[in-house]
Order: structure tokens, then C-alpha cells, then sequence
């Protein structure tokens, strides 16, 4: 038994209701890789199975989870793009506080 987590990435397509997610699952573990967060050509490639560990995103146990984590993603991209023109008019300095006493 190893100490170490010993993934073995496999493109796989998941349907869930009547979505198709095409993504990397974890063999090992059953986990399941955001395609949106994560590289998946590089976490699984089409040629083969990969076994990094080094994955930069989210990782589900269920489909289902997955799929509302997805569905975040969409608003997440609309509030970026307000911020990004928010930020540009933001000003900097601070007021301070007048202290009484
Ligand atoms: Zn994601």
C-alpha cells in the first residue's frame, strides 16, 4: 500500500441531466476534474492516462456537484468583467478618522 495519492487521470464524457461534460476522472479516487478550472489535455490527455497529482482547480466526487460548480463559472465571468471596469476609476487614499478624547 502506498503512502501517496497514485491517480490515474482517463478522459471520460459524463452526462448528467442533459448536460455532456467531457473531463478528466481519477480512476483511483473517482474524483472528477472541473474542465473549466483545470487543463484537461494536460491532466489527461486523449493519447493516455496521466497520474500527476499537481492539479490546479476543482476536484468533485459526484457529477452532480460538478455541474453546479459549472454553473458558478458562467456568473463568475460576468462579475470579472464589471470588477475589471470597476477597478480602473477605484482611487486610492484613505481618510483617517479623526479620534475624539
Ligand atoms: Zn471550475
Amino acid at each position: 500500500m502506498s503512502l501517496f495519492w497514485e491517480p490515474k487521470w482517463v478522459r471520460m464524457k459524463l452526462t448528467v441531466d442533459d448536460f455532456i461534460i467531457e473531463t478528466c476522472v481519477d480512476k483511483t479516487t473517482n474524483l472528477i476534474a472541473c474542465p473549466l478550472c483545470v487543463d484537461i489535455d494536460l491532466l489527461c490527455p486523449e493519447e493516455g492516462a496521466s497520474t500527476t497529482t499537481e492539479v490546479k482547480g476543482s476536484l468533485f466526487f459526484t457529477a452532480v456537484d460538478l455541474v453546479n460548480h459549472m454553473r458558478t463559472h458562467a456568473s463568475k465571468i460576468s462579475d470579472k468583467k464589471i470588477k475589471v471596469s470597476e477597478e480602473e476609476e477605484e482611487e486610492e487614499g484613505e481618510v483617517p478618522e479623526a479620534e475624539e478624547g
